[in-house]
């Protein structure tokens, strides 16, 4: 078998097309594979605006598509194209080769090859590992994401969750909205305002989904994004649901922890131990922190508290948790007596609960599992990861989609 038998048998490419030469550069370390249509091309082409019988016109200039490594080396196809036009309406068309990808200058395997890895690795690495530059990379990602995200169908979403995902420390936001039954991610908009609600139902209403057919939405305590449900989908509840609560109290017990340490330094080694549950220490810790709640001080006092309010999430009924929840905040203005400014911030989470009743009980009232908005945490991480050194909106979309979108992306 000659070479160009044996790359022609290898691509699969059948009648229509052969091998005419093989080339190795070996200073290029490149293999350079030559191919032809045959007339056998233009037996079932149809002209493409009003389907007569093609003939053969002319053909386009070399073009060449990556496709994946001979042994070691890179390899490409190169061919003229044949160019068809029509006997009837004289319209001119470039015939379609069977190897092509979507994103030009690719062959559909090295396009899904790439994709395998631009799941697993930043965008930068694998264009260092597959010599090819990265925008060249982001380009074939968006031509992945956008069609079939563009075909994806949103008619059951009912229960949604939306979340910022911050794209640089402090400065912008990205608002991200999640279907918490399908678990993936819907929809993403720049900013973190109420104004991102009709973006999403739009996006929604496109993707055949309904406004009125959100039941609830799973949310943290921003102003912003219960007017925006209150503007767009009135008959979703908002739900605070656990995760974002206790984010909230975890966070306040930390700046009481970070207050108090300026006057008791040895607070400093504690800042983990007081995170913790303490299912999850060892004997050791669990050593340490029985040592450090002996003590009188307004961070452990805030860490008990916060167990506490953990604790109520385990109590069956809203009316119950509400009556120990309501005694929470009580137990919390007692603790400001005692510790005056320290206990500021917890005071303050205090007032927040007593503001957001509806939506912290609707926990208990729709119950749904917050296990996905939870993880959404580690997939911006994932996401801004892999996305590094090229951090504007789009592209960070385009990365969302893949890594949670749950789209039809090319396998290989
Ligand atoms: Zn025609």
């Amino acid at each position: 078998m000659t070479p160009e038998k044996l790359f022609a048998e290898l691509l699969g490419l059948g009648l229509k097309w052969r091998v005419t030469e093989c080339v190795f550069h070996k200073d290029r370390s490149q293999v350079d594979l030559q191919l032809e249509h045959t007339d056998e091309v233009w037996k079932l082409e149809r002209c493409p605006q009003c389907g007569a019988e093609a003939k053969g016109y002319d053909r386009t200039e070399p073009l060449r598509w990556r496709h994946l490594n001979v042994m070691q080396y890179r390899c490409e196809i190169v061919c003229r194209l044949p160019r068809g036009r029509c006997p009837q309406c004289s319209h001119t068309w470039r015939v379609r080769p069977p190897w092509e990808g979507k994103a030009g200058g690719f062959s559909k395997e090295f396009e899904a090859f790439a994709l395998l890895l631009l799941r697993e690795m930043a965008v930068e690495r694998v264009a260092r590992t597959l010599g090819e530059t990265a925008p060249r990379l982001w380009r074939l990602l968006h031509q992945h994401v956008d069609a079939p995200y563009a075909e994806a169908d949103f008619s059951q979403v009912c229960c949604v969750g939306v979340d910022e995902m911050s794209v640089r420390k402090g400065h912008k936001y990205i608002s991200v909205f999640a279907d918490r039954i399908k678990k993936r991610v819907l929809f993403a908009a720049e900013d973190r305002d109420a104004g991102v609600f009709p973006q999403f139902i739009a996006a929604l209403e496109a993707h055949n989904g309904h406004r009125h057919a959100l039941t609830e939405v799973a949310m943290d305590w921003s102003p912003a994004y219960r007017k925006g449900v209150r503007e767009t989908c009135r008959n979703a509840t908002v739900v605070h649901d656990k995760y974002h609560v206790m984010a909230n109290l975890i966070l306040a017990t930390e700046k009481v922890r970070r207050r108090e340490q300026k006057q008791r330094p040895e607070l400093k080694a504690s800042r983990w131990l007081l995170r913790q549950n303490p299912e999850h220490l060892s004997e050791e810790q669990a050593a340490e922190l029985a040592v450090l709640t002996q003590s009188n001080l307004a961070s452990v006092k805030a860490y008990q508290m916060r167990l506490a309010f953990q604790n109520a999430y385990r109590l069956p009924h809203a009316s119950a948790a509400r009556r120990r929840l309501e005694a929470w905040c009580r137990w919390v203005r007692l603790g400001r007596k005692k510790f005056g400014t320290l206990f500021v911030e917890m005071v303050k989470f205090a007032e927040s609960v007593e503001r957001h009743w509806d939506g912290i009980l609707a926990h208990w009232k729709h119950g749904l599992t917050n296990a996905f908005m939870e993880g959404l945490n580690s997939v911006f991480s994932a996401v801004k990861r892999r996305a590094r050194g090229f951090r504007s909106f789009v592209y960070l979309r385009t990365m969302l989609y893949l890594v949670a979108g749950k789209l039809r992306v090319p396998a290989l």
